[in-house]
């Protein structure tokens, strides 16, 4: 069985839906058994959301709201000719429940999952109509009918360990041929609650329905040739890394790179199962090929970066010589749940980047309390990631070099021990042209061991599963 992820933008039109139904064929005719999991359709979930939050204010605008909702999936049906009726139960459901928000003037985190959730319902329905109409033996399910089982941490849900046998369990009583079209993002909790697991949540999703039914290969197919040594959008030169370990993987996920939500690798890595990132509107493209162990001869394998963190710098002669200090201030952290990325420290001062959407103002007064605190915006970090980075030597000396030779001063730096990602901070401004010069240092021309790299990681990784991609060619 090969699991197959198809993202929103691989759902978002008639047109890419014949696309995806053309590669789940192909897979069933090479006798693959192809587990389906679909996202909603691009740009619903967003619009779900922001309908939850309307009809807080005025019940009027529901109807036109569900409305937009509607004819965003109804050209879809119409251009695959499928019957027109089939989202009629989910919308008018929708409705109500938004009603339901107006009429009670409270949105709750539970019934904000349970809106998110027709996003994936009504896409999945749509897939399996389509793929049925082509003569595939397919059939829509809800993942929490099939074993999401979750928490009940709202917005982003995990799950429970009994999920993965529930899941087993579940799949094995289908009948055999089914390809199964199953909703990514969605859980429920054993009480019955709809969740979701949080924005991009999809991805995680097929690796867990992967990992628990010993999968041999997941595949999220998305917008772009797999992982990237950068992003084509701040650089145009970038191309696919062919092969990339599970470690680098969720480095880059966890540092900005957007294929691949940051929890995807982990069922993965606990079972072993190679992870493929490969382009809907591409398919022949190799794609990216995650494995445990690559053995290629590399520096760097790809530069990612976040824009929109702070820079919160804790300054304290409390700290020389003291301890303590530091569990003071993660405390802190911990009790207002904002999670850190990255941390450098000295003897009397503290620096750590934290992602823009968490709200810091209260955590930085209790700071205050015993520290200097500053806290920057208009920040942005920038990672190189790779096995390399620990092992060839000069990495660190040529990101400095680079960035002091175009005048970008570097802020904050942080590499740890056992690392495979180093991570300095540049003002916002600055961060295309950094990633530029980056890129063309450790990929533009020249670089010899850019080129060896793939060689030797193609050399490298399991015959069998890189083989199938490149016959693809
Ligand atoms: N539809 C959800 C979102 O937009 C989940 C996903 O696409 O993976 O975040
Ligand atoms: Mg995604």
């Amino acid at each position: 069985m090969i699991v197959m992820k198809f993202g929103g933008t691989s759902v978002g039109s008639a047109g890419s839906i014949r696309g995806v139904i053309d590669i789940i064929r192909q897979a069933a005719n090479s006798g693959k058994d192809p587990f389906v999991v679909v996202s909603a359709v691009s740009g619903v979930t967003d619009m779900l959301l922001a309908a939850a939050r309307s009809s807080l204010g005025k019940g009027s605008s529901v109807k036109g709201i569900v409305g937009g909702i509607e004819r965003k999936h109804a050209d879809i049906i119409s251009g695959l000719g499928i019957a027109p009726d089939i989202l009629l139960e989910d919308l008018a459901e929708l409705e109500k429940v938004l009603y339901g928000i107006w009429l009670v003037r409270e949105i709750t985190a539970r019934t904000t999952d349970y809106v998110a959730s027709f996003g994936e319902c009504m896409s999945s329905r749509i897939v399996a109509a389509y793929a049925k109409k082509c003569g595939l033996n397919a059939k829509e399910f809800n993942a929490y009918d099939l074993g999401m089982i979750t928490d009940s941490n709202f917005g982003s849900a995990e799950i429970l360990p009994s999920t993965y046998e529930a899941i087993a369990a579940a799949v094995e009583k289908m009948p055999s041929g089914t390809i199964p079209v199953v909703t990514g993002f969605v859980g429920k909790t054993s009480e019955g609650e709809v969740t979701t697991l949080g924005r991009g949540g999809s991805d995680y999703t097929a690796s867990i329905f992967g990992a628990a039914l010993g999968a041999e290969e997941i595949q999220i197919w998305t917008d772009a040739d797999g992982v990237m040594t950068a992003d084509p959008k701040l650089v145009p030169g970038a191309s696919t890394v062919p092969v990339v370990s599970f470690e680098e993987a969720s480095e880059l996920a966890y540092f900005g790179a957007k294929v691949l939500h940051p929890k995807t690798i982990l069922p993965a890595m606990s079972r072993n199962i190679p992870v493929r990132v490969l382009n809907t509107f591409n398919p022949h493209n190799g794609g990216t090929l995650i494995l445990r162990e690559v053995d290629a001869k590399r520096d760097v394998t790809a530069i990612t970066c976040k824009k929109d963190v702070y820079v919160v710098n804790i300054n304290s002669l409390r700290m020389l010589l003291a301890y303590g200090f530091l569990n003071r201030v993660f405390r802190l952290f911990e009790e207002f749940s904002v999670p850190v990325d990255l941390i450098a420290t000295s003897e009397v001062n503290v620096s750590m980047t934290i992602e823009k959407n968490f709200d810091i103002s209260q955590l930085v007064e209790r700071l205050k309390e015993f520290a200097d605190v500053r806290v920057m915006s208009d920040r942005a970090s920038i990672s190189l990631v790779g096995r390399g980075i620990k092992s060839v030597p000069g990495v660190g000396g040529r990101m400095f070099s680079t960035l002091g030779n175009r005048g970008i001063n570097v802020e904050m730096a942080s590499q740890s021990y056992s690392d495979v990602n180093l991570s300095v901070v540049v003002k916002e401004d600055q961060l295309e042209e950094a990633v530029r010069a980056l890129h063309s240092e450790f990929f533009g021309a020249g670089n010899g061991l850019a080129a060896e790299a793939v060689a030797s990681a193609v050399a490298a990784a399991p015959k069998g599963a890189y083989l199938r991609s490149r016959q693809k060619n």
